[in-house]
């Protein structure tokens, strides 16, 4: 398995937990659920942390990361984002007030605990281990990117909280060895209009989004908000039959990187 879904759901409640995906050992999509969900040993082996923006469900647990690192990392842990995510990492988390600024502890000449990477939209990152990751900038109510997550002869999507949005749809339609989409749907129809405002998908939109999708490939969903989970399972089921599946918490995928 290459995918682990530490974090499936659009916030936190007894048997749900925020947005986290582990992709190999090594490469974390969002950072809302780590601490809880991962023993030691395998928080140690985590070198690339890649945000998509900085709501509070997919950064929540970075700092409690850090702190845990602190005195046993090896290298600093790289914290890739935009320019926005990392400006707001350093003025609003990491600014020794709400947490101690770890991109300067322990001071020199020992090594940080972490480094921020700044990521532009559209450019390519390239990783150790013939991977990489481009941005793509969606459409949240601050500034948010999806992660297109190249390896080779594969790549899977994950569409970070978004409402409607066409890059995303435009780089999917262009990328013959793509594995699976991860998409937002967040809020039930009858809170179309919270989520318009929020600037997500319901089952409703999610659907119209999908028509722009030129290809056959999984589709799975995520951050579907705990407190209306089951209504939501149950209209999508209505909404969306046979077009994809829920993750959930926990959940491990096999998207062909390795072995199974
Ligand atoms: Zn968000
Ligand atoms: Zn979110």
């Amino acid at each position: 398995m290459d995918l682990h879904i530490l974090g499936a759901e659009g916030g936190e409640l007894f048997g749900y937990k925020p947005a986290s995906f582990l992709f190999q050992e090594d490469l974390l999509i969002d950072a809302g659920s780590i601490c809880s969900t991962l023993r030691l040993e395998a928080l140690l082996q985590i070198e690339h942390v890649f945000l998509s923006h900085t709501h509070l469900d997919h950064i929540k647990d970075l700092g409690l990361l850090a702190d845990l690192l602190t005195g046993l990392h090896s290298k600093p842990l790289k914290i890739y984002g935009t320019a926005d995510v990392l400006k707001t990492l350093r003025e609003h988390y990491f600014n020794n007030k709400i947490w101690p600024d770890f991109t300067q502890i322990p001071p020199p000449p020992m090594m940080p605990v972490l480094e921020l990477v700044e990521l532009e939209p559209m450019v390519t990152v390239h990783l150790p281990g013939d991977r990489s990751v481009l941005p793509i900038p969606v459409h949240h109510t601050v500034p948010t990117c999806a992660f297109l997550v190249m390896w080779p002869g594969h790549s899977f999507l994950y569409s970070a909280d978004t409402g409607p949005t066409d890059l995303l749809w435009q780089v999917a339609n262009q990328r013959d060895d793509l594995r699976g989409l991860i998409l937002d749907v967040a809020f039930p129809i009858r809170m179309q209009m919270i989520a318009n405002l929020a600037k997500h998908l319901t089952p409703q939109t999610a659907k119209e989004e999908l028509r722009k999708l030129k290809r056959d490939i999984p589709i799975y969903y995520f951050h579907l908000k705990p407190a209306f989970y089951q209504e939501m399972v149950d209209e999508m089921a209505q909404i969306l039959p046979g077009m994809g599946t829920i993750l959930r918490s926990g959940q491990e995928l096999w998207l062909g990187s390795g072995p199974a």
